[in-house]
């Protein structure tokens, strides 16, 4: 019970986004109330109440049903319960009801409206719901149509308790939809930042590591080619320009690799680049491309000229490769690179 009830909780919560969760449980609520209230006017002699309650149990399971079968069945079955929901409505003020108990229900229906079709559908259905009221309550064509005649008092009272009841409601929803909107933006803002590097805006180690799992062990791909590319003698750039300068390097570098390759982009390290490709653009002959175009190109364009080389490590393999091995290999052929004189591409061949 508790489990269910928990699932009923956790459902309600992630409800904004399936439509289908929040209709089938408050299908599912309205058949239990509605047969045990069914049940209770059977025993108590309120006959005609009787059918009317179990026709709206048998609605509410109809509805249940359609609800489970797809997303059009989701789509036929709101429909259908607002027409119901109005329905017994009218029943209600037409019948006599709200001297009793049934005022409750009544009122209650404005909100249930408001959770199920939110307040783009649920404020023309409370409209249409008062405009009933006011024409039995207040006209005396609709005043003259009802079986039970209400007293001066609830006639004014009524609508009312009906319109603080929806209010209330309309608040409460608006509260709700404000917090929902506010924890969604800042789940995108978190997981931006969970996954992305501060400086450059590439992914970071984290996030690289997930692409790279994934990756392998999607069956669609094939292949597999990382490339890990360091920066030579960044130390000597920042020691002589300052590390804000080095900061807009990289910066500069991360969109020009962005700029040049298809392939996601991933700040592996403080002046260390990893990037991922599933096709062929990081072939030999595209990474000494890249290798010239970064050599020629001029950083900080803005009051100094300043010139850089990298060194890249590249890893071919198929699919079937650790992850490990993969980064273990490029960076073996990185640190190759480096120790051949710098500005280098060192290629080397998994699995082949
Ligand atoms: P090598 O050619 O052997 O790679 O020489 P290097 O100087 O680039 O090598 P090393 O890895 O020893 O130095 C990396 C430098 O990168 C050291 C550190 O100050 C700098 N660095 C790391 N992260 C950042 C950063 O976020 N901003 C700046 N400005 N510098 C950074
Ligand atoms: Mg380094
Ligand atoms: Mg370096």
């Amino acid at each position: 019970m508790i489990r269910l009830f928990n699932e009923f909780v956790q459902d309600a919560v992630n409800a904004e986004d399936k439509e289908e969760y929040r209709f089938s449980w408050i299908f599912l609520i309205l058949i239990v109330v509605s047969t045990v209230t069914s049940l209770v006017d059977y025993l108590t002699g309120y006959i005609m109440l009787f059918w009317v309650t179990l026709c709206f149990a048998l609605l509410c399971a109809l509805d249940y049903a359609l609800c489970r079968v797809s997303k059009r069945g989701v789509r036929l079955s709101s429909w259908l319960f607002g027409v119901e929901l109005i329905a017994l409505f009218t029943f209600f003020i037409y019948s006599g009801f709200p001297e009793g108990v049934s005022i409750i229900w009544i009122c209650v229906l404005p909100a249930c409206s408001l959770f199920l079709y939110r307040r783009r559908f649920a404020v023309p259905i409370t409209a249409v719901m008062f405009a009933i009221i006011i024409f039995f309550m207040w006209t005396p064509w609709g005043y003259n149509m009802l079986r039970f005649h209400y007293s001066d008092s609830l006639r004014i009272r009524f609508p009312l308790i009906y319109l603080t009841f929806f209010l209330i409601a309309l608040l409460l929803e608006s509260i709700r939809q404000g917090l929902y909107k506010e924890v969604k933006r800042t789940k995108i803002e978190y997981e931006y930042l969970y996954y992305h590097d501060d400086l450059t805006g590439a992914i970071n180690r984290r996030g690289f590591n997930d692409l790279v799992e994934r990756t392998l062990s999607d069956e669609k791909v094939e292949r597999v080619t990382l490339l890990v590319l360091d920066i030579d003698h960044f130390k000597t750039i920042n020691d002589t320009y300052g590390h804000l300068k080095g900061d807009v390097i990289l910066k500069e570098l991360s969109d020009f690799l962005k700029k040049n390759t298809s392939a996601p982009i991933s700040r592996w390290g403080g002046e260390e680049f990893a990037i991922l490709a599933t096709d062929d653009s990081l072939n030999e002959k595209n990474v000494n491309k890249l290798l010239r175009q970064i050599e020629s190109r001029i950083f900080d364009k803005g009051d100094k000229r300043i010139n850089l080389t990298v060194s890249i490590g590249v890893a071919y393999s198929d699919r079937n490769v650790d992850p490990i091995a993969l980064f273990r290999h490029a960076d073996r052929c990185l640190y190759d690179a480096k120790s051949k004189g710098r500005n280098l591409a060192k290629f080397c061949y998994i699995n082949k």
